[in-house]
């Protein structure tokens, strides 16, 4: 899939933001294409999945496609639980992408002929002792008034649901809206079915965004090629800030948020879990989530250590002792990675989609800064970046979150 030299001339879009492709006369005719997607996480390559069907010439540019954030991930689609106070305009927007992701899932994997793990069994928040059950009543009740369709549960009726949950807990809130999926599987989907769409991947970094008469005109690519469009996709996650050549108004606020998290691999005394277990720990989240190869996600700390990815034997001991403490049986299962992943945070917590705000780049689209829940978000933002690439209005719900709303913040936040 490396630089495959696919023609990207025909079918180009119309639309605000999609221009005709300018030719220098050096640029070689397979270097053109309608769009190019800078970056190949879940929002690159969900992006370029979508802009494909379009009938559009994509290229994907991405030393290594799927392997950032996307891949460390637990894979959680959870609205409901990651409800936090102050963002409930962030909550329409995951519910909004939550209501997407059954025909998203169907529609993915009936492009590949294969499972992605989309497990719709829903999720079990559990508080491990008096404190944990006061925050949990907290917010069951929060959860509750915003009509979220959760159930609170007795310590004893959670085990019920879940017996491999610790026999000490005190309470749980049941939230079968809470659905997940095995984000490797994900990606991998998502390549093969963009590229089966006719998006051609380049396993290269982009360096900078070339404009001409404050238009896009393509990406330069580290060793000098230059891949021409009408219009470019910045979806590079928390690397966003660094591409070159983005006027300062319109370098997006995005900082890396470090997770680390582990994957447990099943034995003989696995714990049989059915659903995902989020536990609240002396006042902390830890979440156990059970895939259908029977290995087990446990994550994630929150750390502003920029862009560090060490595995830290701190993090490793924290993220088991909690995870023990609310389903016991995890510790006898083979400790199969721990791994670190950026999370792309925005200043507000919520992705920056849309048409990039300032002068001088028309045909720049920004999808970054899904921060905690960009597998949950992909489905609405590849969506709405296939519409305002094509020329059309993105759904209703992404209007609060484009890049507009920081344009005071200016410079590198993320370099
Ligand atoms: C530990 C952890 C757990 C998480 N759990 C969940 C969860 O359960 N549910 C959920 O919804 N979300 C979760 N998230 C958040 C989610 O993973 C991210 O929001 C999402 O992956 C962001 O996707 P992205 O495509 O924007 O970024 P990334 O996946 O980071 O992709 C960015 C891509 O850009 C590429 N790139 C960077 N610079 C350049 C360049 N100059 N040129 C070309 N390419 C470039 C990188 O190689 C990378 O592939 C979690 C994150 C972490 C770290």
């Amino acid at each position: 899939m490396t630089d495959p030299g696919q023609p990207g001339s025909a079918g180009r879009p119309g639309g605000e933001v999609s221009r005709p492709v300018t030719e220098p006369s050096s640029a070689p005719a397979d270097h053109r294409y309608d769009v190019v997607v800078v970056g190949g996480g879940v929002i690159g390559l969900a992006c370029a999945w979508d802009l494909a069907g379009r009938g559009m010439t994509v290229a994907v540019v991405d030393p290594e496609p799927g392997r950032g954030a996307s891949w460390a991930a637990a894979g959680m689609l959870a609205p409901v639980s990651e409800v936090h106070h102050g963002e409930e305009p962030l909550l329409a927007l995951a519910l909004a992408s939550a209501r997407r992701w059954p025909a998203f899932a169907a529609e993915l994997e009936a492009a590949v002929g294969r499972s992605i793990g989309y497990r719709t069994t829903g999720t079990l928040v559990v508080a491990a002792d008096d404190g944990d059950r006061a925050w949990a009543r907290e917010l069951f009740e929060f959860q509750r008034d915003l009509g979220l369709g959760v159930q609170w549960l007795t310590g004893r009726r959670a085990r019920q649901l879940e017996p491999a949950v610790a026999p000490g807990v005190r309470a749980g809130i049941w939230a079968p809206g809470d659905h997940q999926v095995d984000n490797r599987l994900l990606v991998g989907a998502l390549l093969d079915a963009a590229t089966a769409a006719g998006a051609v991947v380049h396993r290269a970094r982009a360096e900078a965004l070339e404009c001409s008469a404050g238009v896009v005109s393509g990406i330069g690519l580290a060793g000098g090629t230059t891949l021409l469009a009408g219009a470019v996709v910045l979806a590079a996650g928390t690397w966003s800030a660094q591409l070159a050549g983005l006027p300062a108004g319109v370098v997006p606020a995005v900082r890396p948020v470090k997770g680390q998290i582990l994957r447990l691999l099943p034995c003989d005394r696995a714990p049989t879990l059915t659903r995902t277990v989020r536990g609240i720990v002396r006042g902390a989240s830890v979440y156990v989530v059970p895939r259908e190869d029977r290995t087990v996600v446990v994550g994630a700390t929150m750390e502003e250590r920029g862009f560090d990815t060490a595995v830290t034997a701190g993090a490793v001991y924290e993220l088991l002792r909690d995870a023990h403490r609310v389903v016991p049986g995890i510790t006898e299962m083979t400790l199969g990675e721990a791994s670190a992943g950026l999370r792309p945070g925005s200043p507000d917590n919520a992705p920056i989609v849309g048409r990039a705000a300032g002068e001088g780049v028309e045909g720049l689209v920004v999808a970054t800064g899904h921060y905690r829940q960009g597998i949950l978000l992909a489905p609405l933002t590849s969506a709405a970046v296939g519409a305002i690439v094509s020329g059309q209005e993105p759904p209703d719900e992404l209007a609060p979150f484009g890049p507009g709303r920081f344009a005071s913040v200016s410079g590198r936040a993320g370099a």
